[in-house]
């Protein structure tokens, strides 16, 4: 059933690189990048979308995505972007329900329902954002609290609209922390994820969702990671800022 998911490795270069450094690193990565069947989806800071969007059009399996966007279609949200603005410039992946919107910008998986609702009107694919914090984990809570997100989040959704949402479970204490979780904790979450998921819709639909891992991934760890049966790539943070090391990752399928 693998094989017929799509593997996506995205990078999340969350507030890092100015316009030129970006620039640079797009040149490199695309200088860089065998053609293959792994999607791979760069998701920088707003400002740098337009221009990265003009520099892969010609690159297949490269794709643009966005790191947030707001749940309302236009008016008066001082600072926010749309769902249709990001559309306009090519954007087609959106990261939604990441951590750190959750810790620093207090976002809840109510708020992120809208969101992801916001971004299928547009014709965007959500990345969609779940884990566990390290207390949780420790009192066994993972799997409850990872089923309770994804059921606020997006259950609300028609089976043809969540066949467009993208999972990525990202174990907070992973995040950002050098500490990968291994590769059967990834793998039992998937599982768990992918049941749910056909629970609620059916095995087709869970057989096709692509989930990612993220959290401390690198070129050391990635191979392990994506070697498990349900782990279908990743969500890349501190690693998809080098050209060398994000492509290493994307070539350990
Ligand atoms: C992330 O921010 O989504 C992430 C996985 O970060 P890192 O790879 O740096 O842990």
């Amino acid at each position: 059933m693998k094989m017929s998911r799509q593997r996506i490795v995205a990078g999340n270069w969350k507030m890092n690189k100015t316009y030129e450094e970006g620039r640079a690193l797009v040149k490199d990565i695309v200088g860089q990048l065998q053609p293959s069947e792994i999607l791979v989806v760069l998701c920088p800071p707003f400002l740098h979308l337009n221009s990265i969007s003009g520099q892969i059009k010609d690159v297949r399996s490269l794709k643009l995505g966005a790191q947030n966007c707001h749940q309302e279609g236009a008016g008066a949200y001082t600072g926010e972007v749309s769902a249709a603005m990001l559309q306009s410039v090519g954007v087609e992946y959106v990261i939604l329900g990441h951590s750190e919107r959750r810790e620093y910008f207090g976002e809840t998986d109510e708020l992120i329902a809208k969101k992801i609702d916001a971004t299928l009107k547009e014709g965007l694919r959500p990345i969609y954002c779940c884990g566990e914090k390290l207390d949780v984990r420790e009192a066994g809570g993972h799997l409850d609290l990872v089923a309770a997100q994804i059921k606020t989040a997006l259950f609300h959704l028609s089976a043809a609209d969540f066949e467009k949402v993208v999972i990525a479970y990202e174990p907070v204490w992973a995040i950002g922390t050098g500490k990968t979780a291994t590769s059967q904790q990834a793998q039992e979450m998937h599982v768990h994820i992918r049941s749910l998921i056909a629970s609620k819709y059916d095995q087709q639909v869970a057989g096709l969702t692509s989930i990612l891992y993220g959290g401390s991934c690198n070129p050391s760890n990635a191979k392990e990671l994506f070697s498990q049966p349900d782990v279908d790539g990743g969500l890349i943070g501190g690693a998809s800022l080098k050209a060398g090391d994000f492509v290493a990752i994307v070539n350990s399928f």
